[in-house]
């Protein structure tokens, strides 16, 4: 057959990623093809476009919730013309019923147990309605499914296939290592998603695959350094230790990023973890830290995370010293937050910022989007505070998509902007590249974190000149 798979993009994103990582679920999805296969990829974020003209026996197309309302058009488009589609990602897996309404088949979890299954049926014209892994409703489905009831195991996970896309055009490439995680952070779908418990790739698998990459990769885990305030040491942390311990031997080293949880400097562990993953190059960390009050710690879940026993024992001074331990092993921080929970106020987002100059981290200060199979979305959804008229491709940040009690959306998206241009003034930029530099007087390093953060610049502006 003739495979086309479609990483889709909004035009608003087309050639503005804001830091050029290689999507990982196309090549992933690509690799888990049999090779009697023709595989086609299409990455619009890159500006290719879809081919409805050229010979196509099957779609794929993987849906986060901003991309909803294009995968749609694109999916509706190739089955007026009489081409199957298959849906997945994390909007599937959350509106199963509505992507049905767009699809000739949805496949919901991960793709591991189903895609070849998926493309026998595809082949033979039998598709199912439904194709599920791992722990789900099926109830909740209407229509022919196909289940496997157990998650994959990771060690079966191929090598991707980044030959299908045009390298260069990628600054980094994109790998992972683990799924799961034990968090359940309010705000996010990773946990309902991927599971509670952590699995992990065979550290021989991993290593091979990092000897393929180019000079930077992105680990799109969900924390590069386990979660060991959750787990049992040091069982899960032994993964890490001996993970990095091999790639930190390797000949050719290269710089990578990931997101981290800051509770590993609280632990010998897990600060032995960050030390060789130092060492094995890991640069910078992308680090939910989401709200610098107890109140917001509380609704977002997030204070597990961030090493506290409770949202009421919440404490700034400890957050800044856990980002200072961690940013004296040579580790850069960009800091997410989410404004917008209950008892924030406008003033919050410049509070934020001021904590972000502080400390030295990029900020990455965000208003709340609760998205669709997350614990606050239905809280919400309950409540009646989701503004259920909106496009799902309003979700992509631009917009307010939920009623805060004191509030406007208007105003929260200027305060929103403001903020965010101006984190990344000249003088910020440089004055955060120095202070890596400080910490890591690696040439590499700096240009890395000056280079992210001019991309970040050049995006918001963008954006914001919407
Ligand atoms: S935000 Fe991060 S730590 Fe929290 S549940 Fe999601 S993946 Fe886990």
């Amino acid at each position: 057959m003739k495979i086309t798979i479609i990483f889709p993009a909004r035009e608003i994103e087309v050639g503005r990623a804001m830091i050029p990582v290689m999507p990982l679920a196309p090549t992933l999805l690509a690799a888990l093809t049999p090779q009697e296969h023709d595989v086609t990829l299409v990455d619009m974020v890159y500006g290719d476009r879809v081919d409805y003209e050229g010979p196509c026996d099957l779609v794929a197309i993987t849906i986060r919730t901003p991309l909803a309302v294009k995968a749609y058009e694109i999916a509706d488009r190739f089955r007026a013309q009489g081409t199957p589609v298959v849906l997945g990602g994390p909007h599937v897996f959350a509106f199963p019923a509505e992507a049905k309404g767009h699809a000739s088949a949805v496949a919901i979890g991960e793709a591991e147990e189903l895609w070849s299954r998926i493309l026998e049926d595809g082949q033979s014209g039998m598709l199912q309605d439904f194709y599920v892994s791992g722990p789900y409703k099926l109830e909740s489905l209407t229509g022919s499914v196909y289940h496997v009831p157990q998650r994959p195991d990771l060690s079966k996970v191929p090598m991707m296939r980044r030959d299908l896309l045009p390298r260069k055009r990628y600054l980094m490439d994109s790998i992972f290592t683990t799924r799961g995680c034990p968090n359940f952070c309010r705000f996010c779908p990773v946990t309902p998603l991927f599971g509670p418990q952590i699995r992990h790739r065979p550290i021989d698998q991993v290593v091979a695959e990092v000897e393929t990459l180019r000079k930077y990769y992105f680990n799109v885990d969900d924390s590069v350094f386990g979660h060991p305030q959750l787990v049992k040491p040091p069982e899960e942390n032994r993964y890490y230790l001996d993970l990095y311990s091999e790639l930190a031997r390797l000949r050719s080293k290269r710089l990578w990023s990931g997101a981290g949880g800051l509770s590993a400097v609280n632990y010998k562990d897990g600060r032995r973890i960050i030390e060789l993953a130092a060492e094995s190059g890991l640069c910078s960390i992308a680090a939910g830290l989401e709200s610098l009050t107890g109140s917001g710690q509380k609704q977002s879940g997030a204070w597990r995370k961030l090493h506290f026993t409770s949202p009421d024992v919440f404490d700034e001074r400890i957050l800044k010293e856990n980002i200072r331990t961690l940013q004296g092993l040579g580790i850069e921080i960009m800091g997410f937050f989410v404004v917008g929970w209950d008892e924030d106020t406008l003033e919050t987002y410049q509070r934020t910022l001021d904590f972000c100059d502080e400390t030295k981290i990029i900020p990455m200060i965000l208003t709340l989007a609760p998205m669709p199979g997350s614990p606050v979305y239905e809280e919400y959804l309950e409540q009646g505070r989701i503004l259920t008229g909106l496009p799902w491709d309003r979700y992509g940040g631009e917009a307010v998509v939920f009623r805060h009690p004191a509030m406007d959306p208007e105003s929260m998206q200027t305060e929103n902007g403001r903020v965010m241009q101006e984190g990344f003034t000249w003088g910020r930029i440089f004055a955060r590249t120095w202070h890596t530099f400080w910490h890591r007087p690696s040439p590499g390093v700096a240009m890395n974190s000056f280079f992210t953060q001019m991309g970040m610049q050049k995006t918001f502006k963008y954006l914001l000149g919407k």
